[in-house]
């Protein structure tokens, strides 16, 4: 780059450019991995707080991305898929993924066990993506008692028309549907009265902090009491100790999943912590 020293210029040689760079780095990485499959699906266990039990699990995706020699968070890469197409692939391979790992769950743990399967907004709001689903779902001959779809209330507000027209053929289907992150968004009560929503998810970012905020406290007790109008299940995330989880009992919470219990671990090791569980 010529013309060094006038400010536009400047930038060529800066951290932009090496930002610009890494980033399409990334995205050739993330095409080159989703061709290739090359994922995992790690499992996180959810307890019920009454029965202490493992009810099911949720199925995180991992990408160890050999360029960087890292594991690049889903948080990060997830929103890279979004943005330039990849997202459909992976969320097939997920679904595929979990459906085979929850045939051995069921045959080996428990006919009941559910697993639920974080579904992108731009996945939910394909033409395409229930009939795929519930394809899929036939092919593997799973039920639909045995899975649940988490998605975050942002994505179904911000397109209330056809969300609605989705939520309704889920609910024609029998789907169960869990609002992931739920308190971090859009606060419309009003689809919990209309619409198949089995359950919701206490965000992590105020269970967290919920012993030591009173704010986060107050929040995570108001989704608690929610969900008890609305009778729904209702489910903390980031249980990270004891003593939250024992706050969230007596704060009536149904069911609780965290680095407490468990972290997100691949299929084998999470069968053996079923089968430690159950003994
Ligand atoms: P999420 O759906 O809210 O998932 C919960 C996240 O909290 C997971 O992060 C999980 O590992 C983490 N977590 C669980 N227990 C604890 C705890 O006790 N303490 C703390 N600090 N964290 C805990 P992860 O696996 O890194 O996933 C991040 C996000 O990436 C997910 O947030 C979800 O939005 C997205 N994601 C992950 N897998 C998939 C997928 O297969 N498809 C789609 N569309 N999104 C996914
Ligand atoms: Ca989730
Ligand atoms: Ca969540
Ligand atoms: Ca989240």
């Amino acid at each position: 780059v010529k013309k060094a020293g006038r400010d536009g210029v400047m930038l060529y040689n800066s951290e932009f450019t090496k930002n610009l760079l890494k980033k399409v780095e990334l995205q050739n990485s993330l095409k080159e991995a989703t061709k290739n499959e090359d994922f995992e699906v790690y499992y996180q266990p959810v307890i019920n707080l009454s029965s202490k039990k493992v009810i099911g699990a949720e199925a995180l995706i991992r990408w160890y991305d050999s360029n960087t020699n890292a594991y690049i968070s889903p948080e990060k890469f997830i929103p890279i898929a979004e943005n330039h197409g990849m997202i459909y692939d992976i969320g097939r391979f997920v679904r595929k993924q979990a459906f085979e790992d929850l045939l051995i769950i069921l045959n080996s743990y428990d006919p009941n066990f559910i697993m639920s399967i974080n579904v992108s907004s731009k996945e939910f709001f394909q033409d395409e993506y229930i009939k795929d689903l519930l394809t899929m779902m036939k092919d593997f001959s799973i039920d639909t008692k045995n899975i649940e779809l988490e998605i975050t209330e942002t994505h179904i507000m911000k397109n209330s028309d056809l969300a609605i027209k989705i939520l309704n053929k889920l609910k024609e289907n029998n789907i169960n549907l869990a609002i992931d992150d739920f308190g971090s968004g859009y606060s419309s009560l009003n689809y919990l009265k209309k619409f198949p929503i089995s359950k919701l998810k206490i965000d992590k970012s105020f269970v967290l902090d919920m012993l030591k905020v009173e704010d986060d406290r107050l929040i995570t007790q108001t989704i608690i009491n929610i969900s008890k109008i609305f009778k729904v299940k209702v489910q903390a995330e980031g249980v990270e100790s004891k003593a939250h989880e024992f706050e969230l009992m007596q704060m009536g919470c149904d069911l609780s999943q965290g680095y407490y219990h468990a972290r997100p671990m691949p299929i084998n090791d999470f069968l053996n912590f079923l089968e430690g569980r159950n003994k």
